[in-house]
């Protein structure tokens, strides 16, 4: 038997080439991904870097149903990152496109390979604020709310792009 959809949220940016082309052609693939539908996508974000050096960063977070397990979602999202030439010459390095997986339905899962909700969700606005854009109710699984957390970011400079 198949098991059951998932709703789950993905965190893409890019500062490297093409960004707001790799965040679009990215956005689009999520949806051919296996067992997959890309219910939503957020505008595109320009944000300054946090702890990291090189370019703006465009961002933006989907919203999928899945039936695929959080490490098989990763492995495939890992596969996507790999097509688009992201490297990893140093932490926090500029990317070609990055990937995170923010929430994946109401699970709370901590492995070595894998933190969701994602670790940092509450804190950047890169992730937050789309994802709000999606669905201003929407609840951190273990925190709450996630509109409580925009006030704490509201010093990092975040833009909408278009639409
Ligand atoms: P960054 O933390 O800057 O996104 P990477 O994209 O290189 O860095 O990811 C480093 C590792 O983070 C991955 O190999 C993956 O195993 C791990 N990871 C832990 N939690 C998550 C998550 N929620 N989404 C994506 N990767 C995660
Ligand atoms: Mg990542």
């Amino acid at each position: 038997m198949k098991a059951s959809a998932v709703i789950a949220y993905i965190g893409l940016g890019a500062n490297l080439g093409d960004a707001a082309g790799n965040v679009t052609r990215a956005l689009a693939r999520l949806g051919k991904l296996p067992q997959t539908e890309l219910r939503a996508q957020s505008s595109l974000f320009c944000t300054a870097p946090v702890d990291a050096d090189g370019d703006d960063y465009v961002n933006a977070v989907a919203q999928i149903t899945t039936q695929l397990a959080p490490l098989e979602l990763l492995r495939e999202l890992q596969t996507v990152e790999n097509d688009f030439g992201r490297e990893r010459p140093y932490v926090n390095a500029p990317r070609t496109l990055d990937l995170d997986i923010l929430l994946y339905g109401d699970r709370i899962i901590a492995s070595d390979e894998l933190v969701v909700p994602h670790p940092r969700l509450a804190e950047r606005a890169f992730a937050l604020i789309p994802l709000l854009q999606l669905d201003p109710l929407i609840a951190i699984p273990g925190k709450g709310p996630a509109h409580v957390f925009v006030p704490a970011v509201a010093g990092q400079g975040i833009r909408q792009i278009g639409k």
